[in-house]
């Protein structure tokens, strides 16, 4: 289905095939196995291959070697993401961390000096801010840089084992210099974290006097990635190697920055290192389209078992098949949709002409939501599709296995997923601060505590809110309720709201225990965790629906109808034991829902194929033998 396809491509949809075409190339060809040491330097092959190409930079300024289009850098970094998992994270090490954190902390020196240079891969980089003892808790990380008014610089240095920085992409073999994120000290007063460009091997490779790097050495996955650990030892730097968009030190040893606030102003900075969290979240939706065009690609030609006498069926004909697979496929196409947004919102964002506070709040909770949410699905997805390819599945030529193991960890790098959605979670309890002014999430949870909606909902006995919420909808016909997408609009928000109130009255009451605002919050992680991915799923849902109501053609809105209805369902399956607790589903309603999913896939089952195949992966990128007849 060609419009389908289309629709996918996108906007970038040149882009898109540029680097598909590029990667089907004899030279980008896959070699599963390959000792770890060749293959770290495939990748680096591979890697340089693009940069010729003019792929490293398109979203630096044109000025400084890029194209000035921050969603293509996402695009390309997305559509290298059907390839090689190890390649598209050491891209997104170099031209996405190491470049995006100079191009986003800096200022107009660090520019014109080393972007063109990270755009070419002639200065090979890291992006060091994790340590061996803080992962998640950036803010409070122990590499110190120091100001030194006698040489006028700065004295980065390690003080302890466990302040090494850690898991560093490049470090290991191939980084010449990193950006490091460490607390600033002038004048014995400490000012936060900042970050500093900071050279850490010499011309011939060798780590520079007073800088200690390790090896990880063998991972899990991604071991095309040379992650290494790095200790400096009063490692000296000029005043300017300090990225100083946000805070700067003058020759005369005062620091100076545009935002007073500490806390805000370390709020401030990393948010602006949000394109590491929207490429995560495009990565794995290709990782997950990746997984489902082989596994429903084997469904379609591999037959077991049949009638007495017959021919055996195609796994695909079997019902469990298809409600394995089939959902997960709507669900690739709501987090497809979804991502395609987040970019469009980042690419908003990063060419405002000045900054919009609240919609660029919006869009880091958005990125955070859904970067965790794309990498669990992403994780859980193509488990499902080795199991879907058997024994096949399990073997290393036909791609599942590497899948999994280099997606396994976007769960947790560009912010653990958890505290993401914990992350999220505040961010949405703050939407209310901003909505009554100078309320801070504290009251924000008094308020929501007492909010009506919640106190009619809970009131409403098993059963009953369903059925007002059906009268409420127009045109309701017996039977095909459940299908309806206003309904499952209602059903999101429903579940959205209910949480997020039940979130206020959880952290008020322990609040009122006279418990601090820290402890109240996070005795209510759990809950805090399942009313942001609720919102999530909302938003997705939203997008989606969106999509499939704009979509021009009888047959491509149907089938993005379908679509979009059994993601909806889908869910509401998954969670029909809290939609029934709250009053939401009765028994028998609940049982509606299952037999709807059930039918949804079996109305999609012959577009299986196309729907695969409008994911647009070339089989030479695909690399999957597995999912050709023969
Ligand atoms: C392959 C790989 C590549 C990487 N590349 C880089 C890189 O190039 N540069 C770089 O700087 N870093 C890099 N990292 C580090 C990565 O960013 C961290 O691993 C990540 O931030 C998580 O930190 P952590 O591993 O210390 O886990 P922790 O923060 O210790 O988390 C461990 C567990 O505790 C939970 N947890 C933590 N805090 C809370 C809380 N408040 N509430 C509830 N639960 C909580 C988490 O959910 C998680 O399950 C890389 C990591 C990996 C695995």
């Amino acid at each position: 289905m060609q419009s389908l396809a289309r629709l996918l491509e996108g906007q970038h949809r040149d882009l898109r095939r540029r680097i598909l075409t590029l990667l089907s190339e004899r030279r980008f060809a896959a070699s599963p196995g390959l000792p770890r040491e060749e293959y770290r330097e495939l990748v680096l092959k591979w890697c340089r291959a693009l940069a010729r190409e003019g792929l490293g930079g398109l979203g630096y300024p044109a000025e400084f070697g890029g194209q000035g289009d921050p969603a293509a850098g996402i695009v390309a970094f997305q559509t290298i993401a059907f390839h090689d998992l190890s390649l598209v994270v050491k891209f997104g090490v170099q031209f996405g961390l190491f470049g995006g954190a100079i191009a986003n902390l800096g200022t107009e020196r660090h520019h014109v000096r080393y972007l063109p240079k990270v755009a070419s891969l002639a200065l090979p980089g890291c992006f060091a801010m994790t340590e061996t003892g803080h992962g998640s808790n950036v803010r409070d990380i122990r590499t110190t840089a120091r100001y030194d008014p006698k040489s006028r610089g700065f004295v980065v240095h390690t003080p302890n084992a466990e302040d090494r920085k850690d898991y560093i992409g490049n470090a290991a073999l191939h980084g010449r210099t990193a950006v490091v994120f460490a607390q600033l000290e002038v004048d014995g007063e400490r000012h936060g974290v900042h970050a500093l460009v900071v050279p850490i091997r010499d011309a011939r490779g060798n780590p520079r006097p007073g800088v200690r790097i390790e090896d990880c050495g063998d991972k899990l996955g991604l071991n095309g990635v040379d992650n290494g650990r790095i200790r400096f030892d009063h490692v000296r730097v000029p005043r300017t190697a300090l990225l100083n968009r946000f805070g700067d030190v003058g020759p005369d040893g005062t620091y100076s920055s545009p935002i007073p606030d500490p806390s805000k102003r370390f709020f401030t900075m990393l948010g602006t290192l949000v394109q590491g969290r929207v490429s995560i979240a495009a990565a794995s939706v290709s990782a997950s389209q990746s997984a489902l065009a082989i596994a429903v690609r084997y469904g379609l030609r591999r037959r077991q078992f049949g009638p007495p006498g017959g021919e055996e069926v195609l796994l695909l004909d079997y019902r469990t098949h298809q409600r394995r697979l089939l959902p997960a496929v709507a669900a690739t196409y709501a987090m497809h949709f979804g991502v395609e947004q987040l970019i469009a919102d980042y690419a908003r964002a990063q060419t405002a002409s000045k900054d919009q506070g609240k919609a660029r709040r919006q869009l880091e909770g958005f990125a955070a939501g859904l970067k965790a949410a794309a990498t669990w699905h992403a994780t859980e997805t193509i488990q499902m599709c080795r199991e879907a390819c058997g024994g096949q599945g399990y073997l290393a030529v036909n791609r599942l296995a590497a899948l999994k193991a280099d997606t396994e960890v976007f769960t947790t790098f560009e912010g653990d997923n958890t505290v993401l959605m914990l992350l999220l979670a505040r961010s949405l309890l703050t939407d209310y601060r901003v909505q009554f002014e100078d309320m801070d999430w504290v009251k924000t949870s008094r308020y929501l505590a007492g909010r009506v909606l919640s106190s009619l909902q809970e009131a409403t006995p098993a059963g009953a809110f369903l059925d007002v919420l059906f009268q409420a909808v127009p045109g309701r016909g017996e039977g095909t309720d459940v299908r309806r997408r206003e309904v499952h609009l209602e059903a999101f928000r429903f579940r959205e709201q209910h949480l997020l109130a039940g979130l206020g009255r959880r952290i008020k009451r322990v609040l009122d225990e006279g418990v601090g605002s820290y402890e109240a919050f996070e005795r209510h992680g759990d809950h805090a965790v399942a009313a942001a991915r609720a919102h999530v799923d909302l938003m997705l849902l939203e997008r989606f629906s969106q999509v499939a109501e704009r979509a021009r053609g009888e047959r491509l809105k149907d089938t993005l109808g379908t679509l979009c209805d059994l993601f909806a369902l889908s869910r509401i399956e998954r969670d029909r034991g809290w939609f029934q607790e709250h009053g939401f589903l009765s028994g028998g309603r609940s049982k509606e829902v299952v037999k709807a999913v059930g039918e949804l896939c079996a109305e999609l089952r012959p577009k299986a194929g196309d729907l695969v195949a409008a994911f647009g992966i070339p089989d030479a990128v695909l690399a999957a033998p597995i999912t050709v007849q023969g």
